[in-house]
C-alpha cells in the first residue's frame, strides 16, 4: 500500500465470511476506509458494523427492510439503501478492494459491478465463477481488475503458484474434509436431516456451505471454480479427502515435486491474504503444532457417496451455461432439502435430472454468453428443479 488508506467494500458483510473480514478490518482500522457494507435480513448487525467501521453506505438486499435500516442508522449520517439495484450500486462505488461474500448466484451481478469499476475482487462467492466464469474473468481483463481467491483451497493454490511458471503445472489437488457424514454407512445417508448436515467437523461456516460440504456439492463447485480461475484443464484437477482440513491444496509440477499449502482451518488466513496481497501481514490465526497433530491422512473420495463430484465433471466437459444450470439447480435442491421436501441423497438426483433436461432443451452447453443468458439459464434451472421435486412427491 502506498501510504493512503485502502478503500474497501464488503458485500455480504453480515455473513460468516463478511464477519471474519470485518474482524480483520477492526484490528487494523487505520489502514481501511470503508465505503459500503451490504447485508440481507440481519439489519441490526449491518447497522452496528456500519457505525463501528464508519462506512459511508449500508445496503440491505431486501426492499421491505429499508425503513428498519434507516431507523437503525438514524443520526449517523450513513447513507441507507435497499434492493438489488442498490447492491449493484454499492459494488460500483469507487473502491480499491471489494469482498464478494454474498451467498449464492445473488452475488454475481454485484461482483461484476465491482470488477467493472476496476476494484480488486476478493472472491469468496464461488457461485459467481461456477455460473459465469468466462464472463467474470473477461470483465476483470476488460477493466484491468484483479480477482483474488478467498476460498481456502483456491487461496492455497494461488499461494503455491506464486513465482512459478503456470506451464510447469502437472496437476492440482484440492482437499475436502468429507463433511458431516464422511464416516456414516452409505445406507444411513438417505435419512440424514438438515440439522445433522449443517454440523461441520472442522470449519465454522454459513449453513448452506456446511450442508454443501456434507454432500460434496461444495467441492463440486470448487472443481469448476479452480478451472475458471486458473484455467487448468479439468483432468488435471483432483479431489482428495483429507479429514484433518490442514492441507488445503497441493500443486504438482512436471519435475515431480508438489507444493502443499498447510494452515489452520480459519478463513481469516485466506481473507487476510487477499486483503493485504501482495504483502504478507501477521494475522490473528492459530499457529499449527504439527508434532501434536502427529499425522495427516488422505484418501480418494468414494463416487457412490459423493455423486456431486461426477456431476461437476459433466458440467466442466459441457462448458457454456452448464455451470449456471448446475449452480441454480443445486441451490434449489438445497432449499428443498432444508425445507424437508426431499432427502439428502435426492439433492444430487434432482441436480442430475435438471442438467439432463436443460442440456437437451438447449439451455446449457451454448457458446458465448452474457449476464442475461446466465440469469435466464439460472431461472430456467430453478423452475425445472422445482418441477422435478414436485414430480418426485406426486
Ligand atoms: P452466510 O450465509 O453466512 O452469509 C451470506 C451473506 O449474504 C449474508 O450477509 C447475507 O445476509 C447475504 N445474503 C443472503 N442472501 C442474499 C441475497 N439474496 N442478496 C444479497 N445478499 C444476501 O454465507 P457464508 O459467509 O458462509 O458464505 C458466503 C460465500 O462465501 C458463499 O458463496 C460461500 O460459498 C463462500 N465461502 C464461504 C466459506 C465460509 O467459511 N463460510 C468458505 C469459502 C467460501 P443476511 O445474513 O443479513 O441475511
Ligand atoms: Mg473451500
Amino acid at each position: 500500500m502506498t501510504g493512503r488508506m485502502k478503500r474497501i467494500s464488503i458485500l455480504g458483510a453480515t455473513g460468516s465470511i463478511g464477519q471474519s473480514t470485518i474482524d480483520l478490518v477492526r484490528r487494523d482500522k487505520g489502514a481501511f476506509d470503508v465505503v459500503a457494507l451490504t447485508g440481507g435480513r440481519n439489519i441490526a448487525r449491518l447497522a452496528e458494523d456500519a457505525r463501528a467501521l464508519g462506512a459511508a453506505l449500508a445496503v440491505t438486499a431486501h426492499d421491505d427492510l429499508l425503513d428498519d435500516l434507516r431507523a437503525a442508522l438514524k443520526g449517523t449520517g450513513i447513507e441507507a439503501a435497499a434492493g438489488s439495484a442498490a447492491l449493484n450500486e454499492a459494488a460500483a462505488r469507487p473502491a480499491d478492494w471489494v469482498m464478494s461474500a454474498i451467498v449464492g448466484a445473488a452475488g454475481l451481478a454485484p461482483g461484476l459491478a465491482a470488477l467493472g469499476q476496476g476494484a480488486t475482487l476478493a472472491l469468496a462467492n464461488k457461485e459467481t465463477l461456477v455460473a459465469a466464469g468466462p464472463l467474470v474473468m473477461a470483465a476483470a481483463r476488460a477493466s484491468g481488475a484483479r480477482v483474488l481467491p478467498v476460498d481456502s483451497e483456491h487461496s492455497a493454490i494461488f499461494q503455491a503458484l506464486r513465482g512459478e511458471d503456470p506451464d510447469t503445472v502437472d496437476r492440482v489437488v484440492i482437499t475436502a474434509s468429507g463433511g458431516a457424514f464422511r464416516d456414516w454407512p452409505l445406507e444411513r445417508l438417505a435419512r440424514a436431516t438438515p440439522l445433522e448436515a449443517a454440523t461441520h467437523p472442522n470449519w465454522d461456516m454459513g449453513q448452506r456451505i456446511t450442508i454443501d460440504s456434507a454432500s460434496m456439492f461444495n467441492k463440486a463447485l470448487e472443481l469448476i471454480e479452480a478451472k475458471e480461475l486458473f484455467g487448468f484443464e479439468p483432468e488435471r484437477i483432483e479431489v482428495l479427502i483429507h479429514p484433518e482440513s490442514l492441507v488445503h491444496a497441493l500443486v504438482g509440477f512436471h519435475d515431480g515435486g508438489m507444493i502443499a499449502h498447510v494452515g489452520p482451518p480459519d478463513m481469516r488466513h485466506a481473507i487476510g491474504h487477499a486483503m493485504y496481497w501482495p504483502r504478507r501481514t501477521a494475522l490473528p490465526v492459530a499457529r499449527l503444532d504439527l508434532a501434536e497433530i502427529g499425522q495427516l491422512s488422505f484418501r480418494a473420495p468414494d463416487p457412490r457417496r459423493y455423486p456431486a463430484l461426477g456431476l461437476a465433471r459433466q458440467v466442466m466437459a459441457a462448458g457454456g451455461l452448464a455451470g449456471a444450470v448446475f449452480n441454480a439447480a443445486k441451490e434449489r435442491a438445497l432449499d428443498h432439502f432444508i425445507a424437508g421436501h426431499i432427502g439428502f441423497c435426492h439433492m444430487s438426483e434432482v441436480v442430475e435430472e435438471v442438467l439432463a433436461r436443460q442440456m437437451t432443451c438447449g439451455h446449457a452447453g451454448a457458446g458465448g454468453f452474457g449476464l442475461d443468458e446466465v440469469m435466464s439459464a439460472d431461472r430456467g434451472a430453478r423452475l425445472c428443479a422445482d418441477a422435478v421435486v414436485v414430480e418426485r412427491q406426486g
